[in-house]
């Protein structure tokens, strides 16, 4: 019950109320709309599943002392109807104007009230998408302030206890001065609850109310009833001793009672006190009577009758899920078996779980549409993302075309790229363009059909597929879905989700998309589907046909800077809750960190890295402490009673105090942390990378630099051979796909059948492997690796090995070979060129007819890399070599 000794912790997330005091006892309402207090909702109540307690302090600003001023009781009649609190209301008008304008010190109280939510809803404010919470609020018990630190946004406060423990209370209790109060404060209650009740004829439940209510919380109660100044609810706030509450509230009450002479004029006034003062009074106590109640009928009635309710709860949500009709009609036979059977019975909870479902389904809700706004769309995707200019062309072109028609169906985008290179952010920014919710289908390693379109509901445990259960998480049937990493599904026994997927996305065919675990049609053509892939290849071509495919092959290192720049810290930083004011991360150190600790094409492990710096900061800057020790200038503020008003309703509508910027610069660290080189050892340890790794690595002759496109993006990929006693045989290791060994053994016959050429044997006639088997090994073990582009790497790493030369650490290559030796184009030039780039290498041997592709690559890239085209395989071991590899003139085979 709400009088059960409240448990404080030592810590409490700070409220701020402008010019208003929450008392223990009092419930109000609250809408949150600035940004501070939104997000002390969001993390303290909202996001917790147990909902703890916030602290509400009092915050004053210097116009303070002219609000809540004299008031008639004409004036409260005028208030009484149209639920607006007039002076108070204008109180908070002009005070919410003097923060808009605010420059003047606000000053916090030093004493505050402990509350728990007791209804949060949270709604979101359009266009801008800003989210705003409401808030009913009881207050609980009063603490003060020890120490009050910024945390992130808004507040956290060392809080202790004021109000007196159980134990002390019951002491406190045998004082006579006190029970004398106590008989004084209740009589002239009872007056004041008499007067009103007489002019309202309504029969004495308040009074029974004022008999169970322990003294020291009526006072407080009575108190939070009438709508009273500013300074006297902070007086009344700082009654900690309960007997200056006591005569305080017996004042107050008092001088209410004079307030109503027996002149007829007040009785809406009336009614409005008994009924706030029964309402906050009964408001958790008639509540938990009725608990009760409602628990003892039940028990005695037994337990099925909780699930009769239940049942009829279902239908009624079924009722208002908006089915078409046929399903409705298949939905309400379910139902009848439903109701058929007993609970204990096996298919009662599934089939209670498919209704769930059905009911769950958003069979019409839609989130409309606004009329699209191109230029703020181009305005927000520029906002969210750094270069893309392209790709955010494209999206655009996409979004134009829905504008026009919006029906139309146009093609699925598909994102094509390396992780981190912001597909994911470009899909949900498209979301938000078009004003839709958005989810995301993550499709990586589904093997089974089941997974997209579920199991039957025959299998024990079945459950529907992603899309579905993906909609029923939405409750919207237009959403934004992206379907994550399609590359990445797999066909095996347990069918194929490809062609599942063909079925989704073919708009023929997805108005009847046919859930295996849902049995009935589902139409899922309203929905906007985006998908995304590391890699084109693997995608069948079914598949892919359907799709419209824009690629982000990567950034390079002076975009991810600027990415990094302009992005990623300040999210990282906010994310952290500190700002620059704490942590500053020189350019200069960021390029380190895209040097020597990531080596990737996007800018996920970049963003990780700067997060580990903000968490290594946030961490310091929590042990010094931004502290702000209250000031002297705040007192607890004691002044005369003046004349109240009167209140209206249930519950008090007040306005949150803006938290601008005026109240956290109070608190800046005066020297923020600038992240050095020191810092950056120190936290992300030694570099990762350098650019001696491929000097160290070709230190022997037999390893060769290629480059080869994965689906982390290009990679700098190294090939090593060795030669030992043996039969003749090659050994190949690294995870090899077939076309990669074929390669190998296409590589192995060129260099022998050239070998005398090649000055590796000194007449054609003798066996390069007499008596030695070759192994070639692809390090980097672990990963599967496949493609023709190796070729001209093993050959050239062979023919270093038999020649026992060294290959230029500096040059790395790519390229497919036929076996008479000419070299063929190969895909992803400009990724690979960007991994070489990346690994510091300076010069990159390609197939000629890859000439195209350069224009792909950023100029200042190019500027940094010799290209070197060749048609044949010996024009490339012409370059690998240091000074070259002359050939003997061609002898015919
Ligand atoms: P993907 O889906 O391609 O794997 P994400 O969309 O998850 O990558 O991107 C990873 C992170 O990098 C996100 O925080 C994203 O906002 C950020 N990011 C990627 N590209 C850019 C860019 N061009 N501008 C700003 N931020 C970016």
């Amino acid at each position: 019950m709400a009088d059960a000794p409240v448990e404080l912790p030592g810590r409490l997330a700070i409220l701020p109320f402008r010019n208003k005091v929450l008392l223990p006892g009092a419930i109000v309402r609250i809408r949150c709309t600035n940004p501070s207090s939104v997000k002390l909702v969001e993390q303290e109540l909202w996001q917790r599943e147990d909902k703890g307690l916030i602290g509400v302090l009092p915050v004053r600003d210097s116009e303070a002392a002219s609000v809540g001023s004299i008031l008639s009781p004409g004036v409260g009649g005028d208030s009484g109807e149209g639920g607006s609190k007039s002076p108070g209301g204008s109180g908070g008008e002009s005070t919410k104007q003097d923060a808009k304008n605010g420059k003047e010190p606000i000053h916090w109280h030093n004493r505050g009230v402990a509350a728990r939510a007791l209804h949060l809803s949270r709604g979101v404010e359009k266009p801008s998408g800003r989210v705003t919470y409401t808030v009913v609020l009881e207050g609980l018990c009063r603490f003060s302030v020890q120490e009050l630190n910024a945390r992130g946004s808004y507040h956290v406060a060392r809080v202790s206890r004021l109000d007196m423990t159980k134990t002390e209370l019951e002491q406190a209790e045998q004082d006579p001065d006190l029970i004398a109060l106590s008989r004084q404060f209740k009589a002239t209650a009872m007056e004041l609850i008499s007067v009103l009740e007489q002019k309202q004829k309504t029969v004495g439940r308040t009074k029974v109310l004022l008999e169970t209510v322990p003294i020291y919380r009526l006072a407080d109660i009575f108190v939070a009833s009438f709508e009273i100044s500013f300074e006297e609810q902070l007086s009344m706030l700082d009654s900690v001793d309960l007997k200056v509450r006591l005569s305080k509230a017996t004042e107050l009450v008092d001088r209410h009672l004079q307030v109503f002479p027996c002149d007829g004029q007040s009785i809406l006034v009336a009614e409005k006190i008994t009924q706030k003062v029964e309402g906050q009074l009964s408001k958790s106590q008639k509540e938990f009577l009725l608990r009760q109640q409602m628990r003892a009928i039940k028990e005695e009635l037994g337990d099925n009758d909780d699930d009769e309710d239940d049942v009829a709860a279902l239908e009624r949500k079924m009722q208002n899920a908006g089915m078409p009709a046929n399903i409705w009609k298949h939905a309400q036979r379910e139902l009848r078996r439903l109701r058929k059977m007993q609970p204990q019975q096996p298919g009662y909870s599934s089939s209670r779980a498919y209704l769930e479902l059905l009911a769950d389904l958003p069979w019409q809700k839609v989130s409309e549409e606004m009329e699209l706004d191109l230029r703020a769309a181009k305005e927000s995707l520029d906002h969210d993302h750094y270069g893309l200019t392209k790709v955010k062309q494209r999206i655009i072109e996409y979004l134009a075309v829905r504008k026009l028609k919006p029906d139309a169906r146009g093609p699925v985008l598909c994102f094509v790229g390396p992780p981190g290179v912001g597909k994911t952010s470009l899909a949900s920014s498209i979301a938000k363009a078009l004003n839709r919710k958005f989810i995301r289908i993550s499709l990586g390693g589904v093997k089974d059909e089941a997974d997209i379109r579920g199991h039957r509901r025959t299998y024990i445990g079945s459950m529907p597929g992603r899309l579905i259960d993906g909609l029923k998480r939405v409750s919207v049937s237009n959403p934004v879905m992206l379907l994550d990493e399609i590359d990445k599904t797999g066909s095996d026994v347990r069918g194929d989700p490809a062609s599942a997927l063909l079925e989704v996305l073919d708009p023929e065919q997805n108005r009847t998309f046919n859930d295996h675990y849902l049995n009935v049609p589902f139409d899922l053509s309203k929905v906007v589907f985006v998908a995304t892939a590391n890699r084109m290849q693997p995608i069948p071509p079914a598949l892919l046909d359907r799709m419209e495919v824009i690629e982000l092959p990567g950034y390079t290192p002076e975009e991810k800077l600027k990415i990094a720049m302009k992005h990623l810290i300040p999210r990282v930083l906010e994310q952290h809750g500190l700002s620059t004011a704490y942590l500053q991360i020189p350019e200069a150190v960021v390029k380190l960190i895209i040097e020597r600790y990531t080596r990737e094409a996007g800018v996920r492990n970049l963003e990780r890295n700067l997060a580990a710096l903000a968490r290594a900061a946030a961490v310091k800057v929590a042990e010094l402490g931004s502290t702000l020790r209250l000031g002297k200038e705040i007192q607890p503020i004691t002044t005369t009673l003046l004349d109240s008003r009167l209140a209206d309703g249930g519950e008090v509508e007040m306005e949150v105090i803006p938290m601008g910027q005026d109240i956290s610069n109070a608190y800046v660290n005066p020297s923020p942390m600038i992240v050095d080189e020191a810092m950056l050892e120190k936290v992300l340890g030694p570099p990762r990378f350098d650019d001696r790794e491929a000097a160290d690595r070709v230190a022997s002759p037999g390893v060769s630099v290629g480059l080869v496109w994965t689906s982390f993006g290009g990679e700098v990929q190294f090939v090593e051979a060795t030669a030992m006693v043996g039969k003749g045989d090659l050994h190949l290791t690294g995870q090899l796909g077939d076309v990669i060994k074929e390669s190998a053994q296409l590589a192995l016959t060129w260099v022998r059948a050239r070998a005398a050429d090649l000055k590796l044997s000194p007449t054609s006639d003798i066996n390069l492997l007499e008596s030695r088997d070759i192994h070639i090994h692809f390090p980097a073990g672990a990963v599967p690796k496949d493609g023709p582009s190796a070729g001209v790497t093993l050959v050239t790493s062979l023919v270093s090995l038999f020649s026992d030369r060294k290959v230029r650490a500096d040059t790395a290559m790519t390229g497919e070979m036929t076996l008479r030796g000419l070299v063929l184009p190969v895909g992803g030039v400009k990724d690979k060129v960007l991994a070489a780039h990346r690994y510091g290498i300076k010069r990159v041997i390609l197939p000629e007819r890859n000439l195209k592709d350069l224009s792909e690559i950023p100029a200042p890239i190019l500027a940094g890399i010799e290209i070197l085209l060749v048609k044949r395989i010996e024009e490339v071991l012409d370059h690998a070599f240091e000074s070259g590899f002359p050939l003997r003139p061609r002898s015919s085979l």
